[in-house]
């Protein structure tokens, strides 16, 4: 089973949740598609002994074949290449690796090449993954889909995915079998888990959701859960004690056994779904 893990926002206890998990399952593997900021290797402490670069393609413009058209500029949705003075020039940073200025140049002036965005580091087994996007890449997308490509089946797979609702997520809970939504009982909580709900349903995925820091003050998000048809899987409580473990990486299951069944239960729960 593909469980991906998410979270309208950052902050709210994603790789608390998805770390724990995997701790708490006798056997997993546990992919950290957060990309732009992988923090599950704090807790999981792998030994990481594989690394793979991560390339794509981008356009290179030969001057000698430029005759300054235009085309490559009007076809770039991106606005990654600019023609001045009859001369195309490329901003790489915020190319998107599209293809379509190749298409469009008449003469054959582009060519692609490949440009290194960032790694994907793995332990020797494969059962901990995680990617790395180089610091001012604008695109993840193909580092998340190198993980993937790298899931093993016929055990759990736990995709701690990036924060928020873009491309990226989308990337990265494709294909996947359930989605656990991680939030936190605030207006913004509530505000960012609509988007990612709304996310979940157009994608056609069955999801439920954990409700961390819990205070006394989950009644909003309960509500809307039920309003939905969602099944809330857990609540964690806003505790001082978590938060002090949290900031010496330790995860709540690590220093409290009762939190091992608990999250146990959270995946029969997901699996029981699942099969319905
Ligand atoms: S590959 Fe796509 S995004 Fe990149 S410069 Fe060409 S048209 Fe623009
Ligand atoms: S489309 Fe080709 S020939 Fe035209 S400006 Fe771009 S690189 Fe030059």
């Amino acid at each position: 089973m593909r469980l991906a893990v998410l979270s309208g926002k950052g902050g709210t206890g994603k790789t608390t949740v998805s770390a724990s998990l995997a701790l708490a399952l006798d056997s997993c593997q546990y992919i950290d598609c957060d990309v732009e900021e992988p923090n599950g290797a704090i807790f999981l402490k792998p030994e990481l002994q594989e690394r793979y670069e991560v390339k794509v393609p981008v356009p290179e413009v030969d001057p000698a074949k430029c005759n300054g058209c235009g085309n490559c500029a009007r076809a770039c949705q991106f606005h990654a290449l600019a023609v001045i003075k009859d001369k195309a020039l490329l901003f790489a940073e915020i190319c998107h690796h599209c293809g379509a200025c190749q298409l469009s140049c008449p003469t054959g002036a582009i060519h692609e090449a490949d440009r290194v965005i960032g790694v994907v580091e793995a332990d020797a087994r494969g059962s901990f993954l995680h990617g790395r996007l180089n610091i001012g890449e604008p695109v993840s997308i193909p580092i998340i889909r190198e993980l993937k490509r790298r899931v093993q089946n016929g055990l759990p797979v736990i995709l701690d995915c990036p924060p928020g609702a873009s491309c990226s997520v989308v990337q990265a809970i494709g294909g996947c079998d359930y989605c656990i939504l991680v939030t936190e009982p605030t207006p913004f909580g509530l505000h960012d888990l609509k988007i990612a709900v709304a996310l979940v349903k157009k994608m056609k995925l069955p999801g439920g959701v954990i409700i961390n820091k819990a205070m006394n003050n989950q009644q909003m998000i309960q509500e809307f859960c039920q309003e939905n048809g969602i099944e809330v899987l857990l609540e964690t409580p806003f505790s001082r004690e978590i938060a002090e473990n949290y900031s010496r990486g330790i995860l709540p299951v690590q220093a409290d056994p009762a939190w091992i069944s608990r999250l146990q239960e959270v995946y029969s729960q997901v699996e029981r779904s699942v099969k319905k």
